[in-house]
């Protein structure tokens, strides 16, 4: 095998030490070293160069039942990201391809990825595109605003759309989507800054502070006819606040509840979910895994809207391999300002 890498050379990895009971830690993860892998026929070596992190590798953590298998203790934390090809058995890859795909905590990845496909293997990356729009508003957090946004908030112009966790990777999209579509637009998140932002960069309509603010006031105000279609990514009080504002026919695309996600012990639902009865509304869990027929156009629009500023987005980038798992625990304090990434 002609890696070009020396035979020496370690593979530092981040395992999962324990399942975490609550609040995620960086004592949940372990450091480990271990030679890197040799390629057998067919089989491509990748040098990881960008990481993605998700609210939801929180739940891959965790040994319960869900859309993927947990992640097993001892092994490495699987992550989204993008790898450089060093080493290929594959005609398919050459050295010096960018691929993404989901990856892990790790310095290099290895496997049969021609055999990965039905679209969840890896994938080549654009040349024309920078890395940051393509893991950020243009990856899978900007795609699943879009289908969020628009097959399952289905808004009409001149609708009330609200997005709770407004100034992160999929919120901003989502919301920015729907202002596009001539919705009028309220987001909410944590912070002034992070409302200063939705206004003055992302051109919303209103902005509400749940950390310095009566959200259920806000949106009363904010939205005295009601609210017409919620884009939800947090739950918890901020879920009850908007089941009490919806009008009549009312669509809350349930996109995540990251306020729950460290609960150590599952909370109980929505004290009011009775208020989906009296506006007759509707909820709908999605995943962007059943849209992904849908994936080239929202790709294409996405780009164009970026490219020509119609949509504003941020990204956090960290650097450094050992600061892998305090980047993840960003997107659990709010300290990430846009899509969190890290450059390794
Ligand atoms: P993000 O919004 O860029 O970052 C997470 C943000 O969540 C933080 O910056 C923070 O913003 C907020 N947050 C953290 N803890 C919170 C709490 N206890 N209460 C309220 N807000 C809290 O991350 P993202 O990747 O775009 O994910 C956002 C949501 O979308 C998550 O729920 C995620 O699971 C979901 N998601 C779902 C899918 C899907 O296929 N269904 C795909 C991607 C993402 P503030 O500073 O504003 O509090």
């Amino acid at each position: 095998m002609a890696t070009g890498e020396s035979s020496a050379a370690r593979n530092r990895q981040w395992l999962l030490a324990r399942r975490p009971s609550g609040m995620v830690s960086e004592a949940d993860f372990e450091l480990a070293e271990r030679p890197v892998p040799e390629i057998g026929p067919g089989e491509v070596l990748g040098r990881v160069r960008w990481l993605s992190f998700e609210p939801a590798m929180r739940g891959w953590m965790d040994d319960r039942e869900s859309y993927v298998a947990p992640v097993e203790l001892g092994e490495p934390m699987r992550a989204p990201g993008l790898a450089e090809v060093v080493a290929s058995n594959d005609p398919a890859y050459a050295p010096g391809d960018v691929v993404f795909g989901m990856m892990s905590w790790s310095e290099y990845v290895s496997g049969g990825w021609s055999a990965r496909t039905a679209g969840r293997g890896y994938r080549r990356v654009p040349t024309d595109v920078p890395r940051e729009m393509l893991l950020g508003p243009l990856g899978s957090t900007g795609l699943t605003a879009y289908v969020g946004m628009l097959d399952v908030g289905r808004p009409e112009p001149g609708d009330t759309v609200v997005v709770s966790g407004a100034a992160g990777a999929t919120g901003s999209v989502a919301a920015q989507i729907a202002r596009i579509k001539g919705c009028r637009v309220v987001g909410i998140a944590g912070g002034a800054a992070k409302c200063r932002w939705l206004l003055e960069e992302a051109r919303i309509d209103e902005a509400i502070d749940y950390k310095s603010s009566d959200v259920g006031r806000r949106l009363r105000e904010t939205c005295p006819d009601g609210v017409d279609v919620y884009f939800e990514n947090v739950g918890g009080s901020t879920l009850e606040a908007v089941l009490d504002n919806l009008a009549l026919g009312a669509r809350i695309a349930l996109c995540g509840l990251i306020s729950g996600y460290n609960d150590a012990e599952a909370q109980p639902g929505p004290r009011n979910l009775f208020q989906l009865i009296v506006r007759r509304a509707s909820i709908q869990g999605l995943l962007l895994w059943d849209f992904l027929d849908r994936v080239p156009e929202a790709f294409a629009d996405l780009r164009r809207w970026v490219t020509a500023g119609e949509i504003a987005y941020r990204v956090d980038v960290q650097e450094g391999f050992e600061n892998i798992p305090c980047t993840f625990l960003r997107l659990f304090t709010g300290a990430n300002e846009g899509k969190q990434l890290l450059r390794l």
